[in-house]
């Protein structure tokens, strides 16, 4: 039997790009629908993440045109994990497989087929990986790929260049879903889960309108957020900074001593105020990575929602 493909697009503020790409992933359905692909039933699912604009009333006008579109609507703007999350636990039950995918048309969208093929082959995770970001401004470039490389450094395993374009099968979002962490980083999230995984490539194109909502300070708050809810190897250099620290004392004691009895202990105002500097500075950026999962663990604790749907365009028929 064919396998029923849910296609789950975060939306938050796009109504300059969802008229020129919504047509073209219907194209894609449809497409992989008549190379016999995937079922009749697939769908291409809109989670609307609280946009402000326009967004909704687009989404709901595509459902009402086409049944192939559905969307759903989150209760405020949450994020694009959350609204990723929503997507896919809202899709687990009712499909085969599900591809998240940005709705900018910056990933391409053309290589579903491919992943759809490796899942045919036994996959139940498919990684889409940016082989080239030749589009991407210099800058862009070298903070996103050294996004990935201080993650990997600080203990976080991810995928290198893969975002949260992926192919997961129901199976391994039956199994996700007993996942209860609030603080969401899927991408680190899912190779947790395991089952068998395989990747595809493609070159990253530019957006094809709108604005990027991921900034380099969403950026490295993404980074904090997916360092300390996949590792502790931040705290455990905090332990090992420590013990450095405490044989550089142990020596400069051993000096402050032998400087007294030789008699040549100068008054030393430099040294002290720089001692009395650089201690207190690692301190304050101890407590603040400590303070980090504390928060964390703050917010696990309270157990909020991940995400409240509020409305359903199946719902309005
Ligand atoms: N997005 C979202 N909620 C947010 C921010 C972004 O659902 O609070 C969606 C957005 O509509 C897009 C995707 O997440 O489909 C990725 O955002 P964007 O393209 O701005 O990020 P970039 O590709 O520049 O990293
Ligand atoms: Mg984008």
């Amino acid at each position: 039997m064919k396998p029923t493909l849910y296609i789950v697009i975060p939306c938050y503020n796009e109504e300059k790009v969802l008229p020129i790409t919504a047509p073209l992933f219907l194209e894609q359905l449809t497409s992989m629908q008549s190379d016999g692909l995937i079922s009749p039933e697939s769908k291409i699912m809109f989670v609307n993440d609280g946009s402000k604009d326009q967004t909704w009333s687009l989404i709901k006008q595509f459902a009402a045109e086409n049944p192939a579109y559905i969307g759903i609507s989150q209760s405020r703007n949450r994020g694009h994990q959350n609204a990723v999350l929503a997507g896919l636990m809202e899709s687990k039950d009712k499909c085969d497989i599900t591809i998240s995918i940005d709705c900018d048309g910056q990933d391409d969208i053309t290589v579903m087929t491919q992943m759809v093929q490796e899942y045919l082959s036994g996959s139940e995770v498919v990684y889409g990986v940016r082989n080239s970001r030749k589009t991407d401004t210099f800058f862009k470039r070298a903070t996103a790929e050294g996004f990935y490389k201080f993650l990997n450094a600080m203990g976080a395993e991810v995928v290198f260049n893969h975002a949260d374009y992926r192919l997961i099968s129901a199976k391994v979002l039956k199994e996700f879903a007993n996942f209860k962490e609030v603080n969401l980083f899927l991408r680190g999230m899912i190779p947790l889960v395991g089952f068998k995984s395989s990747s595809v490539y493609y070159a990253r194109k530019e957006r094809f309108a709108g604005e990027t909502h991921y900034p380099l300070k969403k950026m490295i708050a993404l980074a904090v957020d997916g360092i300390t809810s996949l590792s502790v190897k931040p705290l455990r250099m905090i332990s090992s900074l420590g013990f450095i620290m405490a044989i550089v004392s142990i020596l400069g004691l051993v000096w402050a001593v032998v400087a007294k009895i030789l008699g040549v202990a100068a008054v030393g105002w430099a040294s002290i105020v720089a001692a009395i500097c650089l201690l207190s500075s690692i301190q304050l950026i101890c407590l603040g990575i400590i303070g980090e999962y504390i928060g964390k663990i703050y917010m696990e604790v309270k157990e909020r929602p991940r995400y409240i749907i509020s409305e359903r365009t199946e719902d309005q028929k």
